[in-house]
C-alpha cells in the first residue's frame, strides 16, 4: 500500500523539467509524496507537465502508458518530445501516429501560422472568437498537431498532438517548430494568407490583375487555389527566401 511517506521518483529528462512548476533545485529527480491513486499523466500535469510534452515514460528499462498508476518506490525516467520520435511514428504513448506533420496554430502564437507556411508547411489557425477547446476538437479532428502557449489546452486527455511553443518570438518559434518535427522547407508552395496550396499559372490569365511593373518584369506565376491570391518570383520571393535562410540555417 502506497503512503505519503513512501515517495515516488520522477526523472525529468531533456526540456521537461523546465516546465515543472517547481523545479528541483539541484538534479533532475523529484520525490513525489504518493497518496492518492492516480496515473502518470495526472501526476505529470499536476506537476506542470502537458502529457503532449512527454515523448517516453520508462520505468525499470520499460516503457509505459499515460494510463499506468505508479506505486511507491518505484522510479520513472520521463523524456521529451524529439525528432526521433516523429507524430508520423507509432510509439508506446501515442500507438496512433498522424499521417503527415500539419498542424494548427493558436492565436497565442498567430504569427507563427504564417511562418509555417512560408515553409511550405500545412498550418491552419484558430479562427479568432472559437469556443475555450475548439482547438482541440479541431486538432483531433483534423489529424493535427497543435502548438500554442495554452498549457490548459494540452493538458485535456482527447488531444494526443500538440506542443507547447516554448520561445515568444515568431522567427524563433518557427525554428524551435521545424527542428523538432523536422521539416522540410518547401518555400511558395502555400498560400501565406490562406494556407491554400499555390499551382503556376499563365500569365495571360491574370495579366488583367497585375500591376504595370509587375506585368512588365515578371513572367512566372503562382496563384492561390483557396483564396486566388497571386504570387510572383520577384522581390517579394527573394524577400521570404532570405528570411527562412536566415531563421533555419543561422
Ligand atoms: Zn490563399
Amino acid at each position: 500500500m502506497s503512503s505519503p511517506d513512501s515517495p515516488l521518483f520522477l526523472t525529468f529528462h531533456g526540456d521537461t523539467r523546465d516546465l515543472l512548476s517547481k523545479p528541483p533545485t539541484r538534479d533532475m529527480t523529484i520525490a513525489y509524496p504518493l497518496s492518492r491513486r492516480a496515473s502518470i499523466k495526472d501526476i505529470l500535469e499536476g506537476l506542470g507537465v502537458p502529457h503532449t510534452e512527454v515523448g517516453r515514460i520508462v520505468l525499470d528499462g520499460v516503457e509505459q502508458t499515460f494510463e499506468k498508476i505508479p506505486k511507491s518506490g518505484e522510479h520513472f525516467e520521463i523524456h521529451p518530445l524529439s525528432p526521433a520520435l516523429p507524430p508520423t511514428m507509432a510509439t508506446i504513448l501515442r500507438p496512433e501516429p498522424l499521417a503527415a506533420c500539419i498542424f494548427l496554430v493558436d492565436i497565442n502564437v498567430g504569427r507563427l501560422a504564417g511562418l509555417l507556411r512560408m515553409a511550405g508547411s500545412d498550418a491552419e489557425a484558430v479562427s479568432q472568437g472559437a469556443a475555450d477547446n475548439a482547438p482541440v476538437t479541431r486538432a483531433v479532428r483534423e489529424g493535427r498537431i497543435l502548438l500554442t502557449r495554452n498549457r490548459d489546452l494540452l493538458k485535456q486527455r482527447l488531444l494526443v498532438f500538440g506542443h507547447l511553443v516554448r520561445s515568444q518570438d515568431p522567427d524563433r518559434q518557427l525554428a524551435e517548430i521545424v527542428n523538432l518535427y523536422r521539416l522540410q522547407d518547401h518555400p511558395f508552395s502555400r498560400c501565406i494568407a490562406c494556407n491554400g496550396l499555390l499551382t503556376e499559372v499563365e500569365k495571360e490569365n491574370i495579366v488583367d490583375r497585375l500591376l504595370p511593373l509587375t506585368k512588365k518584369y515578371y513572367h512566372r506565376f503562382k496563384q492561390c487555389t483557396g483564396c486566388g491570391k497571386i504570387y510572383w518570383q520577384g522581390s517579394h520571393h527573394k524577400k521570404m527566401t532570405d528570411k527562412l535562410d536566415g531563421i533555419l540555417r543561422r
